[in-house]
């Protein structure tokens, strides 16, 4: 599986206003040749299958070995469609044109219950499914999701912290989750608190019995009190997607038997389920959703070193280096750019993906570039892109990318 291939892809998407590089030439998609045999004797209800005639070959109802399937796990947050549109905002409008593409596509949404019961080998499922997840309980999930997703008839999972349950400012109350559960919802866990992870970092530095406490009130509590509210919880997910092995190897003993990250990719039936691959959809990057429902095997590729260095590397020292790894506890980028003669250092710009034009200092007489970001990245890879010009007016750009994530990301089974 090449995970960290397909995030260097995200994020190499992510760059310029949304292009694709070219897929790379390889196998055709096995799962995709499903000549005319129907197979389909799923005792599954779900039948809402648009039939209009397509091009490829790919049968969207047929049911395959449970190793063929793969599953994109779609991450929302809030919707608006007048509040300014942020990574965890997204328009409603955009969220009604992703529901309506996923149905063109043929994907299948599958419930959390069909996700785990093909995960247990106790149901098989068409090749390409799409999971819908909905984190921390946006009161907008009920005013601006809700009734899509029913449009649609589109089962979907929200991943609810017990501290956001009240209904005031923008949270949803109990009964709108209840009702939201007669129409196909799942409920799952997103902790009691929602700490950031330097707060879980902080937590786990203080010693085996200080984090053994502070997850049980994070992670036990919450699957306590979420299931006397809303009756059994077997599934979690990781707030800002921070996730250590002592959370990997005690999750299992607060009743939960799945648990999603936010590194992108698609799920097989090899994957771990502790450490579920999930794609967190922005409402600032449309090209994530792309991704997450492009089920070409070939979009998954990792592009090659010699695609990734086809824009000039830059030609002075910079941070993060190009192609490093772990950079997990990223806190600024720079650039010094102190051997580029006549710089005219006001024409300087710095876009990052998934963050575009960023706001960075130029220090006059060092001539570096420094860029503080104003969050964690959730990204699993970033790359970034420099350009400046001379006094004599010619024009540079440079680009460069670097993982976020620690390498073993990638080797998860
Ligand atoms: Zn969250």
């Amino acid at each position: 599986m090449k995970r960290l291939g397909l995030m260097i892809g995200l994020m190499v998407c992510g760059l310029v206003s949304g292009q694709y590089f070219e897929p790379l030439p390889m196998d055709p998609d096995p799962v995709s040749v499903t000549s005319g045999t129907s197979g389909n004797t799923s005792d599954t209800p779900r039948a809402s299958v648009d039939q209009t005639p397509r091009a490829e070959v790919y049968n969207p109802t047929a049911l395959v070995p449970a190793n063929q399937t793969r599953v994109a796990v779609l991450g929302y947050h809030n919707f608006s469609n007048s509040k300014p549109v942020t990574e965890m905002l997204m328009r409603t409008t955009e969220f009604r044109e992703q529901m309506e593409t996923i149905r063109k596509l043929q994907l299948r949404v599958i419930s959390m219950q069909e996700f785990l019961a093909w995960r247990q080998g106790r149901l098989r499922l068409p090749a390409r499914c799409v999971l819908i997840t909905m984190d921390d309980g946006w009161k907008s999930v009920y005013t601006d999701a809700f009734p899509i997703l029913q449009e649609y008839g589109y089962p979907f999972t929200l991943f609810l912290y017990t501290k956001y349950l009240s209904g005031r400012g923008d949270s949803m109350t109990p009964a709108m989750i209840r009702e939201m559960q007669k129409y196909g919802a799942s409920i799952g866990s997103h902790s009691t608190s929602h700490y950031y992870p330097s707060r879980w970092k902080h937590a786990e530095a203080q010693g085996e019995d200080f984090f053994k406490a502070f997850m049980d009130v994070e992670m036990g509590d919450s699957q306590k009190k979420l299931s006397e509210l809303f009756g059994a919880i077997n599934t979690y997910c990781y707030p800002g997607g921070f996730v250590t092995q002592a959370m990997v190897e005690n999750l299992p003993s607060y009743g939960y038997t799945a648990a999603f990250t936010v590194i992108p990719g698609k799920v097989g039936a090899d994957e771990d389920m502790l450490r579920i691959h999930r794609y967190m959809v922005f409402g600032t990057d449309s090209s994530i959703f792309r991704r997450a429902v492009n089920f070409d095997r070939r979009n998954d590729a990792e592009p090659t070193q010699a695609k990734r260095n086809s824009s000039s590397l830059p030609p002075f020292p910079v941070y993060p280096a190009p192609g490093s790894r772990g950079n997990e506890d990223l806190e600024q980028i720079s650039a010094q750019l102190g051997t580029i003669e006549k710089l005219d250092i006001r024409s300087i710009q710095m876009r990052v993906s998934g963050f575009g034009r960023v706001p960075a200092q130029v220090d006059p007489t060092t001539q570096a570039v420094k860029w503080n970001l104003p969050m964690r990245v959730y990204m699993p890879a970033l790359t970034v892109q420099l350009s400046w010009k001379t006094t004599d007016g010619k024009q540079t750009t440079t680009q460069w990318s670097f993982d976020i994530a620690p390498a073993t990301q990638s080797t998860q089974p």
